[in-house]
């Protein structure tokens, strides 16, 4: 690996896809299943259907932040997870 642990590649959708959909499908307590296995499969699920934006580690928790404030950004992500939760609901690999 040519990269040391402190400068590694992040995909800054990772905690931003897990944030909203925690905070907005977990924590609202309205998913039929809310195991670890489906909650995964969900976040999975939506990661691939929306583009990858990376940065380093170091850029990490600002460009995150600013990230996570687009509306646009944060539209399309609860789209996906919508979406996704309606997939794993139907097809849950529990
Ligand atoms: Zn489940």
């Amino acid at each position: 690996m040519i990269f040391s642990r402190e400068l590694s590649i992040l995909n800054v959708m990772e905690p931003i896809v897990s944030n909203i959909f925690e905070d907005h499908f977990v924590k609202a307590g309205i998913l039929t299943c809310a195991c670890e296995k489906c909650q995964i499969d969900i976040v999975l699920l939506a990661l691939n259907h929306l583009p990858p934006r990376y940065t380093s580690s170091q850029a990490g928790e600002a460009y995150i932040k600013a990230t996570y404030q687009e509306p646009q950004l944060q539209s399309d992500v609860l789209r996906e997870l919508a979406k996704a939760v309606k997939v794993i609901e139907e097809r849950p690999n529990h």
